[in-house]
């Protein structure tokens, strides 16, 4: 009899933790299914970036800085291949972020450099071609960060001076999680 009772209880607990663990499934699903629905990989820079990238060229070209967009959005795998050049491929090391790590990834970032008065492109950031004693490069950046770009050449941990980029108060991990900034038509 009381042998019974146990396998009773056992059964019943069982159906217990089934539905449970079901029910917690679906709910899981349900959320991961409301991410995949948000985070649409953009195929281009957002609408607002590729505006002030305009107006970058712009302002730079009224103060006599022919500046050329070396660099704007970047596919996952185009970043990949990025991150293999001086670790598997040959070159220098270029980036620190993977697929998925970069604001180039969401349409958020553009990198610059500067073209000199023979026509070339350059990365001298101490060059200065307009001859006003303030670093062509520097200039640059400072419309840029006038303009809302965070420059990379401020950033602490490794300076990345071509880079700008807009982050819309998202950090990568919530873009990874699939938020994207509002797009205004
Ligand atoms: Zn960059």
């Amino acid at each position: 009899m009381r042998l019974t009772i146990f396998i009773w209880l056992i059964i019943i607990s069982s159906i217990v933790l089934f539905v449970v663990l079901y029910l917690d499934n679906e709910h899981i699903n349900e959320g991961n299914k409301q991410i995949e629905e948000d985070a649409e990989m953009p195929d281009g820079l957002h609408p607002e970036v590729e505006a002030k990238r305009d107006e970058l060229l712009q302002r730079a070209e009224e103060k006599g800085i022919e500046v050329i967009i070396t660099e704007g959005f970047r596919t996952l795998e185009r970043q990949d291949e990025l991150y293999e050049q001086g670790r598997t491929t040959e070159g220098d090391i270029v980036t620190y972020a993977q697929g998925g790590e970069s604001y180039h990834n969401y349409g958020l970032a553009i990198d610059f450099a500067l073209i000199n008065q023979d026509g070339n492109i350059t990365w001298n950031t101490s060059y200065d071609g307009n001859n006003n004693e303030k670093s062509d490069w520097v200039e640059v950046a400072e419309i840029g960060k006038d303009l809302g770009f965070e420059w990379g050449g401020d950033w602490n941990r490794f300076k990345d001076y071509p880079h700008l980029q807009m982050d819309f108060g998202l950090s990568i991990h919530e873009l990874q999680n699939g938020k994207r900034p509002d797009i205004d038509e």
